[in-house]
């Protein structure tokens, strides 16, 4: 359906001049991200991904990795090699919203750096477990070197926009025509 419906796939390089520098984007831009690290997302999704030209972004859970059905690093360095983002989902998938400093830092630095490990790149995105995030945190976040991250189809802080980009979920069970609804109805 994106292909067919003329969508370009971006990623979050893209997406940050944008926002920041008003920098252009193609036209119908789409960028499409894959939570978790499940294994599936690179013996399915990616090889989807290439035959229609689009890259994507894949926020991976660190603690997860190499577990069963997960992605295994050689798989997360692969999709990196390939030009897809691999991105922060944190160490242990926790709801950040209520951790202290400390606890905040390991769920974010470990994870980034691990992920840098693999893939010999900086990690500058991350997604939210569950979407969830607290005020307090995102100023933390950007001092972390973190430059955006995302969250679900939730409210936006008007302070942070950067730090909270919406994102809407494709629950698995979408028809096409669901999708293409859910992107219209979600981002007018
Ligand atoms: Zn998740």
């Amino acid at each position: 359906m994106l292909s067919d419906s003329g969508y370009h796939s971006i990623l979050p390089d893209e997406l940050y001049d944008y926002l920041t520098l008003d920098r252009k984007l193609p036209e119908k831009p789409v960028m499409i991200s894959f939570d978790d690290g499940y294994r599936e997302q690179f013996t399915i999704a990616a090889p989807l991904l290439k035959k229609y030209g689009f890259k994507g972004v894949f926020f991976v859970t660190t603690d997860a990795i190499g577990g069963r059905r997960m992605l295994k690093k050689k798989h997360i360095r692969n999709l990196s090699d390939q030009g897809h983002i691999i991105a922060n989902h944190t160490f242990q998938h926790l709801n950040l919203a209520n951790l202290s400093d400390s606890a905040l830092r390991i769920q974010v630095i470990r994870s980034a750096k691990k992920l840098k490990e693999i893939t010999g790149k900086e990690v500058k995105y991350l997604a939210y477990p569950y979407g969830i995030y607290s005020e307090n945190i995102l100023l933390k976040l950007k001092e972390m070197g973190i430059r955006a991250a995302f969250i679900l189809s939730t409210k936006r802080s008007a302070k942070y926009p950067l730090y909270t980009i919406r994102r809407i979920i494709d629950p698995g069970n979408y028809t096409a025509k669901n999708l293409y609804h859910s992107i219209h109805k979600s981002f007018k």
